[in-house]
């Protein structure tokens, strides 16, 4: 048995001030999660959620980073930054960043690449639109997303990697995939990952579902074999909420040979 992993991501929303009083809260009903649980707040507030997890079981993860150490990168921040303030994830390619800050493939795959080599996990996300799903494109997108956001990593590397995959349509919308929608496409991209690296180290990457996740739907996600936990965004906002999301979650078998 293992545990899932759930990831909050927090986007923009929450100060400093707001991030204490949520972790005050999250701590008080969550002592010993059955799950490793990630809070990715925004920047401005990694100080705060690093002092408030000190000693907790909690992990912390950024939203984004950028590739070079430091330099003239107005508005940029580096690993060994998120690093000082006990960052351990990020979040490389979220589908809001590739709409919205036009991030390329090639752009995450130099996060992701950056993350591996210099001490952070990155979890990468995929997904498709609603439009590539009804041309019948899912797998297609997903497997060129995630073949250009692995591209050149090596076994040590791949092994630090977690996958999101996010359907577009379902993120913030309240129209989650079902599990079983989410499952093949997981099998997909565990097919993929044994196409590029060693059967152990893809069985070993853990592969989240996003999009649309609360405390009623996460157990029936996490049933599925090739689904290892979730990414979640909306129920992830309030200490009450996300406290039942880790609650409802359940430990996985190791049913994958
Ligand atoms: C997300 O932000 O990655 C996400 C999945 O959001 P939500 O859970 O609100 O759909």
């Amino acid at each position: 048995m293992r545990y899932p992993i759930l990831v909050a991501n927090w986007k923009m929303n929450k100060t400093a001030a707001e991030t204490d009083s949520f972790i005050s809260q999250l701590k008080k009903s969550v002592k010993k999660p059955q799950a490793t649980v990630v809070i990715c707040p925004p920047f401005t507030a990694l100080q705060a959620a690093h002092a408030g997890l000190k000693g907790t079981p909690f992990f912390l993860g950024a939203q984004d980073v950028y590739v070079l150490p430091k330099g003239p990168f107005t508005g940029e921040i580096s690993i060994p930054m998120l690093r000082e303030l006990g960052v351990k994830f990020v979040i490389a390619g979220h589908s809001e960043r590739r709409k919205s800050f036009k991030e390329s493939d090639n752009d995450i795959n130099l996060k992701v690449k950056a993350a591996c080599e210099h001490g952070l996990k990155p979890i990468l996300c995929i997904g498709e639109s609603w439009d590539d799903r009804k041309e019948g494109k899912t797998n297609e997108v997903v497997e060129k997303q995630l073949s250009a956001g692995i591209e050149s990593l090596d076994e040590r590397e791949a092994r630090k990697i977690l996958i999101a995959y996010e359907p577009v349509w379902a993120i913030g919308t309240g129209n989650n995939a079902q599990p079983g929608q989410a499952q093949d496409v997981h099998a997909t991209i565990r097919k993929a990952l044994e196409g590029a690296f060693s059967k152990e180290t893809a069985k070993g990457i853990p592969l989240l579902y996003g999009g649309s996740v609360n405390p009623s739907n996460i157990g029936s996600y996490l049933k599925e074999k090739d689904i290892d936990g979730a990414l979640v965004g909306g129920a992830s906002l309030d200490p009450g909420e996300f406290a039942s999301v880790i609650q409802n979650s359940r430990m996985k078998a190791d049913a994958r040979q």
